[in-house]
């Protein structure tokens, strides 16, 4: 069993409401969603860090964020914009050293600051979200 929880759920081994996955990278429901619909997106393969992780994997975590930024918009969560987040070293809070993307929904006035959201972080209906995520995901982009 792996020491590494994002690597479990890459594996199948770690439950997680799955929203998004091609041949490298896999995409999930934040378990403390800063808002209901928080993803994140991980290379399949193991990098602690960005200096861990090729630019080539880089570039397809981007690529898979636009692909979830732009269903958080079209779907029934509305959202009115994204933030794409990387925390990179302890030092800019990164707590799960296997590096990932945050996709974050916001909506006008939702007046989100990280430390507020830390307390109060939860979907009381994940399965519900990552569905609706998910049947965008494979709708028509437009
Ligand atoms: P970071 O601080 O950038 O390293 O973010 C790690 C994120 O992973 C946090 O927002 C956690 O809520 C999230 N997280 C930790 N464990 C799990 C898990 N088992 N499933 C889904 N998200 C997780
Ligand atoms: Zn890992």
């Amino acid at each position: 069993m792996t020491e590494c929880i994002f690597c479990a759920i890459a594996d199948g081994s770690s439950p997680a409401h799955i929203v998004y996955e091609d041949t490298d990278i896999l995409g999930f429901l934040d378990i403390r969603p800063v808002r209901p619909g928080h993803t994140l997106l991980i290379p399949k393969k193991h990098a602690a860090d960005l200096a861990e992780l090729s630019p080539e994997l880089g570039g397809k975590l981007f690529v898979a964020g636009q692909s979830i930024a732009a269903a958080l918009r079209a779907s029934s969560i509305a959202a009115d914009g994204v933030n794409l987040l990387v925390n990179d070293g302890r030092a800019a809070f990164q707590s799960v050293f296997h590096s990932h993307l945050h996709v974050v929904p916001r909506h006008h006035g939702d007046k989100l600051t990280l430390a507020r959201g830390l307390l109060t972080r939860r979907d009381n209906d994940m399965p519900a979200t990552a569905a609706i995520l998910r049947a965008q995901l494979e709708g028509p982009r437009r």
